[in-house]
């Protein structure tokens, strides 16, 4: 595809004219709609790998050439997916929900030597540059010896997208100047080996300090393609892109939609009204997302929701959609696919591939069987579930819990820069992904919990997301997290925080700790039924949607039970 043109779905709203500017001279509009474009990478590879040179000897540079993007998910931060390692360069996308000192800190630890930013994320882009330059300056004044290497400026381009709010300029260059800079008889660099670094991610840090991650172009092209084609996504898609491209580079789909020869519709802010009107205009028949997405989708008031006709395909991960979420779904005509990933996996690793047997089972059944993680498609990852002290393989019994472990060319090859955590993150070539899960009789894999959110009551194991699956089915409870309480008696007991939807008359006030324990009782086992429940107006997440359960285990832990 990347010999070819890919086609980019702009803002309807957005002017021809600068449609036009904004993405390439040579563009030529397509005859069936104006907002379709087809776009030439030529211009802009050339230029990067001409800035990327001169970079390169000015810093003196070592082997590879790190270039950051602070963007949401608009077309030049798609280009950015081509043009970047096309030009030999490694492509570090930042998350935009970061804080400064975070993006700081991401810029001196990849050592970015060139850094594009959307207009929308100038005042934290220059908040971090700021806070890189402050320090760049102390290390040059300091006299000790440790101090650490000087770290660089990069090179600043501000991307002046059609959507972008527009403010104070950032940077030396924008993006449509560096586009009308370049050669259109730029040849892309090869790539000497298949190992090389393709991207750099840095892990959200759900648990720990962020990392990044190194994607090789072998993992990435492995992904993609296992990706699309144990999908199934036919030829042709028309792609929402709701997921963060910033996200493991859009679980790979950057690069799988224009392999599919796809339209790229993308989406600055993922509310519920952009989202059903996109996916109603444009046709839509695939999109990534988070479970959390799935609420906004749910809960869209009337005047945000269309009709839409067409089945939407949806790929779910990062967290554990509650069957009771999926199911809602279904009648909204979505159709999920469950998967199971994270960052050191290339993004998704295991797929909940449906099976045809499951067809004729009622809907909560198929739920079920849904919301487990699945098993390895083509060449994803090999999968396993092991006993850490023995290294065996649990039984197929879905019964007995031990540690996730992964292997394979999508597996990350390491943190940026940080051997001591690539080392501990490995065993015996598997790679340890911190999460406890069992084996079902037919080789589909289910997550209990992540190894730190274990419930251990009474020398007993309490899955948190199994838990929290019988609460999502409370039909008030708008989000779920249980976390360890300590208790006198058991040790730890199940704490559950809940956020609740109001009644028909605005009210939320109306459900109790009792109601929700009473309910417990009737669906789960007596030694699993949370001890305490707390109403919050909303959960603490993480830059990516994920409850942050370390928060509410500080929460917990002030809890006193008699
Ligand atoms: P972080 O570890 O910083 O949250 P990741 O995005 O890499 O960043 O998150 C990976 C983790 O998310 C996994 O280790 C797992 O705990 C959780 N996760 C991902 N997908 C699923 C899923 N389908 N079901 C349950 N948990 C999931």
């Amino acid at each position: 595809a990347h010999q070819s043109s890919i086609r980019i779905l702009v803002s309807p709203g957005a002017k021809p004219t600068n449609v036009a500017a904004v993405l390439h001279p040579l563009s030529s509009p397509s005859t069936s709609s104006k907002t379709m474009l087809y776009v030439s990478f030529s211009y802009f590879q050339s230029l990067l790998s001409h800035i990327s040179f001169r970079c390169a000897q000015y810093y003196e540079a070592n082997t590879h050439l790190q270039i950051s993007v602070l963007a949401p998910n608009i077309p030049a931060m798609y280009e950015m997916h081509f043009a970047v390692p096309m030009a030999g360069a490694v492509l570090n996308t930042i998350n935009t929900r970061l804080d400064a000192k975070n993006v700081a800190t991401i810029l001196r630890h990849s050592e970015a030597k060139v850094f594009f930013v959307d207009y929308q994320y100038v005042p934290l882009a220059r908040e971090a540059l700021r806070l890189l330059m402050v320090d760049s300056q102390q290390n040059q004044t300091s006299q000790s010896p440790s101090a650490a290497p000087e770290s660089f400026i990069p090179l600043v381009i501000v991307i002046d997208d059609v959507d972008s709010p527009k403010g104070v300029r950032l940077g030396e260059l924008e993006y449509e100047q560096l586009i009308h800079m370049g050669n259109p008889r730029f040849v892309p660099t090869e790539i000497q080996d298949e190992w090389d670094p393709i991207s750099l991610n840095y892990t959200s840090g759900t648990t720990s300090e962020p990392k990044g991650v190194v994607y090789s172009h072998r993992g990435a092209y492995l992904s993609t393609l296992s990706l699309i084609l144990g999908w199934e996504m036919g030829s042709e898609p028309v792609y929402l892109w709701s997921l963060p491209m910033f996200h493991c580079n859009g679980w790979t789909f950057t690069w799988g939609v224009a392999a599919r020869g796809g339209t790229n519709v993308c989406l600055r802010n993922t509310t519920a009204y952009d989202m059903y009107r996109n996916i109603a205009s444009h046709k839509v028949t695939h999109m990534c997302c988070a479970p959390i997405v799935f609420n906004i989708l749910i809960e869209a008031k009337p005047h945000e929701r269309r009709e839409f006709t067409s089945t939407v395909q949806v790929l779910t991960g990062g967290a554990p959609p509650p069957a009771s979420l999926l199911e809602k779904m279904e009648l909204l005509r979505f159709h999920v696919t469950h998967a199971y990933g994270l960052t050191e996996a290339t993004g998704p690793a295991l797929v909940c591939e449906w099976q045809a047997k499951w067809n004729n089972l009622p809907r909560d059944s198929q739920a079920k069987l849904k919301a487990r993680q699945g098993i390895s498609v083509l060449t994803l990852a090999d999968v396993d579930v092991k006993n850490m002290k023995t290294m065996t393989s649990v039984p197929h019994d879905g019964k007995t819990m031990g540690e996730i472990v992964l292997r394979g060319s999508s597996i990350m090859k390491g943190y940026l820069k940080d051997p001591e955590p690539t080392s501990k993150a490995f065993k015996n070539g598997w790679f340890i992904t911190g999460d406890v899960g069992v084996i079902h009789p037919d080789g589909y894999l289910e997550i209990k919990d992540r190894s730190k959110d274990i419930i251990i009551s009474g020398g007993e194991n309490i899955s948190s997301v199994e838990l929290e699956s019988v609460l999502y089915r409370h039909p008030r409870v708008l989000e779920a997290a249980v976390v360890a309480m300590p208790h006198p008696r058991w040790g730890e007991s199940p704490c559950a925080f809940l956020a609740v939807r109001e009644n028909e008359v605005g009210r939320k006030d109306d459900v109790k700790e009792a109601d929700i324990i009473a309910f417990c009782r009737k669906n789960l086992p007596h030694f699993m039924v949370p001890k305490k429940v707390e109403f919050l107006p909303e959960l603490p997440k993480t830059s990516t949607g994920k409850i942050q359960k370390f928060q509410l285990r500080a929460l917990a832990k002030a809890f006193q039970i008699a």
